[in-house]
């Protein structure tokens, strides 16, 4: 591999957050591996021109099942291994909650690899379990259900203990308990042989995660019962003659937990929660660890919001170690534990693909002649003159200040009408020169500081990306998380542009300004110029988990273009590709018919016609137009076609 392609390796820091399922190739092009550090490997830019040929263009939302067969792997691997090591008795299985990607696919290929060491679902609403009650599940796996639920939701789940899955309604509120108890009843009296749902009680814990979601933890908590309340559910179970239905302790401290010594906090204190209910004579056997495992974003290794001090083998070191210490010490069996994984799981299958579309300019340049100074130049912009002559490395700092002064006195000078355009535009790209300059001085330094983080923002190249930051990363707009972005062709080539990325909704937060960065947040992206007449496309890599149900339709920019991939020995297998939304697809979300539609259309032309202002052919063809775009795709069309 050559120097530069080494270089631009760690530019865009790929080793540190891939998790070795990404690299570059030979060619210069991004390439996604089978599974961690495999031979095998596809590469991204020959999948897009493949579905280019197909008619598919970007943005494509590209899906590698393998990726998520992998996760589920190093999961299952790690947990086991610990198992061994610390000689405990119970066991491991997870549950994927589908809110993370509820996505068909997604859900099929999980279970698919799954479904070999027991894995389950867990739902959180009446659709989802409505889902994942038709889904094919081994014998031994759970369907836990959580989140608040009404009467038909909890007649659903009897529905699917009855047709044979292991369900555990985890009870949020008493009122769940009541109405659980109260189906049953009515269920055993009838047929005494069914087989019930298990119940498990949801605890809210002290201790609290860290991280943006760090509120899903502690008292305040938005779910789970306090120890008064657990201790009802336990008294009317009691009551109701049925303790044997409560099966699992529940907890979930937050999503994204950066911090190990957080996470072994919670698993201390539900463990002894645990213990204590066993000690109650309540059959209790499976400890529900919740999700929360973070993937590092960055790759920074750190307890920064978009990173993560642990991998998943300290992780299982320490819920196993601390479960088992808590257990002996308290002379309870071992619970079987579950885990509801599902960032970890999901992130890394799906990249975004877009094209960047143009380059927007903000730096005032000069058009044609290059600026020299003039006698009869108003002092303010023979200062600015000066200033962009005589800025070096020493006194960058103070004459950019200086700058932004005479900028301001530019302006309020024009306001009072003192000075000409003329003499206000010269002024402009005077001081756009020396921001520049004060960039270059200020980047030879060791230490940039943040006042010049902001003017490289300033100064960097806007491009134009043919996506919506709303639809495909809502997580940046909504939680600033970061998402690695790269280039998937040219990776061979050093980048010599600082840009950052504007999308296509009309919107201003539709903006990427914060990039991954080993130590901290970057400012600007390091990108190629763009070449006249030849595509650049960007993938936006680990958005595998929560951001496409979350993805809204702003500026009715529907679902990208979808592909899913396979890599087998020859490269890319494109196993299926889903047609992304239409001009129809996402006007029918907001109640409007294409038949209604191209019914008023028509109506406006043919009273045109009427009028004789529009030929009879002329607007026939306008009518044939309109009523063709309805199959358009949201996005734009690649430059030149
Ligand atoms: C969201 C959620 C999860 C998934 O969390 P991840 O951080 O994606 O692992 C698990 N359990 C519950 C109860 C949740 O609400």
């Amino acid at each position: 591999m050559s120097a530069v392609t080494e270089q631009t390796i760690e530019t865009y820091g790929i080793d540190n957050w891939g998790a070795g399922y990404f690299g570059v190739n030979r060619k210069g092009n991004l390439i996604v591996r089978a599974s961690e550090n495999d031979n095998l490997s596809a590469d991204v830019k020959a999948i897009i021109d493949d579905l280019k040929k197909r008619g598919i263009n970007p943005p494509i939302l590209l899906r590698f099942p393998q990726l998520l067969v992998g996760q589920i792997r190093k999961l299952q691997t790690a947990f086991r291994k610990s198992i061994k090591e610390f000689e405990y008795d119970g066991n491991h299985m997870c549950v994927f909650p589908m809110k993370v990607n509820q996505n068909r696919a997604v859900i099929e290929e999980y279970l698919r690899e799954g479904t070999r060491y027991n894995f389950g679902l867990e739902a959180g609403s009446k659709a989802e379990l409505y889902a994942g009650l038709a889904m094919e599940q081994s014998e031994d796996s759970l369907l836990v259900l959580n989140g608040f639920k009404d009467k038909d939701f909890i007649e659903l789940a009897f529905t699917g203990a009855q047709a044979g899955k292991n369900v555990v309604i985890v009870i949020e509120k008493l009122s769940e308990l009541d109405h659980t108890l109260k189906i049953a009843e009515e269920l055993s009296a009838e047929k005494p042989d069914a087989k019930l749902p298990m119940v498990g009680v949801r605890v809210k814990l002290y201790s609290k995660g860290s991280g943006k979601w760090e509120k899903s933890g502690g008292e305040a908590a938005k779910f789970g019962l306090t120890t008064t309340e657990i201790l009802e559910v336990i008294r009317r179970l009691q009551e109701a003659g049925r303790t044997d239905m409560l099966k699992l302790l529940h907890f979930h401290i937050g999503s994204q937990l950066t911090d190990i010594k957080r996470i072994k906090n919670a698993m201390k204190e539900a463990a002894r929660t645990y213990a204590k209910i066993v000690k109650m004579q309540i059959p209790i056997q499976y400890l529900d660890v919740g999700g929360g495992m973070a993937v590092d974003y960055d790759g920074s290794r750190t307890s920064y919001e978009s990173s993560a001090n642990y991998n998943a083998q300290e992780f299982a070191n320490d819920v196993i170690y601390v479960i088992k210490m808590v257990c002996d010490d308290e002379n309870v069996p071992h619970p079987t534990i579950i885990q509801e994984s599902g960032r970890y799981l999901s992130a890394y299958h799906a990249i975004l693909v877009t094209n960047i579309q143009d380059e927007i300019e903000t730096v005032v340049e000069d058009i044609n002649a290059p600026i020299t100074d003039d006698v009869d130049d108003p002092q303010v912009v023979k200062e600015l003159f000066d200033l962009r002559e005589t800025i070096n490395v020493k006194n960058h700092r103070e004459y950019y200040h200086d700058a932004l002064e005479h900028r301001e006195e530019l302006f309020t000078m024009f306001n009072l009408g003192l000075i000409s355009l003329e003499d206000k535009g010269k002024g402009e790209v005077l001081f756009w020169d020396v921001c520049e300059k004060a960039d270059e001085y200020a980047q030879q330094k060791k230490y940039v500081s943040e006042e010049f983080d902001e003017l490289r923002r300033l100064l960097s190249t806007k491009y134009l990306a043919n996506f919506s930051v709303f639809r495909s990363i809502p997580d940046n707009w909504a939680l600033e998380q970061l998402f690695p972005i790269v280039p998937i062709h040219r990776l061979n080539k050093k980048p010599t542009e600082y840009a950052t990325l504007c999308d296509i909704t009309c919107d201003s937060d539709g903006i990427v300004e914060k990039f991954v960065d080993l130590h901290d947040v970057k400012p600007v992206l390091e990108l190629h110029k763009l070449e006249a007449g030849e595509p650049y496309y960007l993938a936006m890599l680990l958005v595998g988990a929560y951001q496409e149900v979350m993805g809204n339709n702003h500026n009715l920019f529907g679902v990208p273009h979808e592909a899913h991939i396979h890599i087998g020995e020859d490269g890319h297998i494109i196993k299926k590709v889903i047609q992304g939304a239409t001009l129809g697809d996402s006007l029918a979300i907001v109640r409007y018919e294409a038949t209604q539609l191209h019914d008023q259309f028509r109506k406006i032309v043919q009273k045109r016609i009427k009028n004789g202002e529009l030929s009879e052919k002329d607007g026939h063809q306008l009518i044939e137009f309109y009523e063709n775009q309805i199959g358009a795709y949201t996005y734009l069309s690649p430059n030149g076609s």
